[in-house]
């Protein structure tokens, strides 16, 4: 049988292909982005006390009315937008899944959608499985702060999204208010949809506020806004999170929704729309992870890498360009086979390979597979 296939130039994301070698190679794996550490016991108990209870058919394909509430109240004391539970949210298996089904609502062949590169590797796959165009712009180097004024000159009257993504994987930058200043400036007065990925939305540092969309009706009644529980709690593979957005978009968002996974895992939301009445957890996530990466930001100036400051997600990026010139890709494949150090190459979030001599860390790990890995870098 012959495929024509609709994406061509994809092989496998980095991080299967990081975590692999980290297996193969015993390596410590501070490449994919996940915890090491242990989740909530009090949640898993919640999961497990659903399932006992019978929470175990499917909820409504939206997901469970109750979580969507629960959600709504976060969403109105976080950000002061009161959202329609039942119109505005939908519950999804995770971030990466409402990000691609915002963009297969929205897309057109032939449409363009303006994307940040470095990139989260889903991005442009799911652009142009849909037949559309990724018009890609590069973050400046090495703040990795947008260049709003190249934004202004990509945009065309096939423009039909911009994504952005703050706090940002992989860079951990986050947006400022003259981020939404300039962003605003853009998009008013078109149809230019954002998909906005805020997965990260409480893994910012430094007493900085997050910038959601949410916060700004203006730009929310042109957004996608998706959020990940995973990332919130500690459970990257429950693989739940949701999506915000206006009616008018969000009734589109389920009409390919409710054919593709329909309805979310039950038992996880109602564990999750008791879980989500204490504020706490969510509260002092920002602090708790701010420990771990100044705790790895210190133990890393022993080594000869060089610190890329940022202020948000579970992710550094170091430079080496001061001890290699080295392909990224290569020197990542030899700390995780020589050193046993598994990181992830920054040029794999370019669609054309730029290599910047910069490695992806994730630091939301105990305290000892840190200072291991750092040990093993210094060997
Ligand atoms: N979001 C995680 C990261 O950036 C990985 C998710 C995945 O493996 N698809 O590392």
């Amino acid at each position: 049988m012959i495929i024509h296939s609709k994406l061509p130039d994809v092989g496998t994301t980095i991080f299967t292909v990081m975590s692999q070698m980290a297996v193969e190679y015993n390596a410590i794996n501070l490449g994919q982005g996940f915890p090491d550490f242990m989740m909530s016991e009090e949640l898993i108990a919640l999961v497990n006390k659903a399932m006992t209870d019978g929470g175990n058919q499917y909820v409504h394909m939206n997901g469970l009315p109750l979580l969507r509430e629960r959600i709504a109240e976060k969403v109105e004391q976080l950000y002061h937008n009161p959202i329609h539970a039942n119109d505005c949210i939908t519950v999804t298996p995770g971030g990466t899944y409402a990000i691609y089904t915002s963009l297969t609502s929205i897309l057109q062949a032939g449409d363009e959608v303006i994307v940040f590169e470095p990139a989260y590797d889903s991005y442009i796959p799911n652009i142009e499985v849909n037949g559309a165009i990724a018009v890609r712009i590069s973050l400046q180097f090495p703040s990795y702060n947008i260049p709003w004024h190249r934004v202004k000159a990509s945009i065309t009257a096939k423009t039909k999204a911009i994504i952005i993504n703050s706090p940002h994987n992989p860079t951990g930058a986050v947006l400022h208010e003259s981020d939404i200043v300039a962003l605003r400036e853009i998009v008013a007065g078109t149809n230019i949809f954002i998909i906005s990925d805020e997965v990260y939305e409480h893994l910012i540092f430094d007493g900085i506020a997050h910038q959601s969309i949410l916060r700004y009706p203006d730009l929310m009644e042109r957004s996608f806004v998706c959020f990940s529980f995973g990332k919130t709690y500690h459970c990257t593979g429950w693989k739940i999170g949701y999506c915000v957005a206006p009616a008018p978009l969000m009734k589109e968002f389920r009409k390919v929704h409710q054919f593709n996974c329909f309805s979310c895992h039950s038992p996880v939301q109602y564990a999750l729309a008791t879980y989500l009445q204490q504020p706490t957890p969510y509260l002092s996530l920002g602090g708790f992870m701010q420990q771990k990466r100044d705790y790895f930001r210190s133990l890393m100036q022993q080594t000869p890498f060089t610190l890329i400051p940022s202020h948000g997600s579970y992710f550094e990026c170091y430079s080496y360009a001061g001890f290699s010139d080295e392909p990224d890709k290569a020197l990542a494949t030899r700390l995780t086979k020589e050193k046993g150090v598994a990181t992830i190459p920054m040029s794999s979030f370019y669609k054309e390979g730029t290599d910047n001599k910069v490695l992806r860390f994730c630091f939301a790990k105990q305290a000892t597979t840190l200072e291991k890995a750092v040990e093993r870098l210094l060997q």
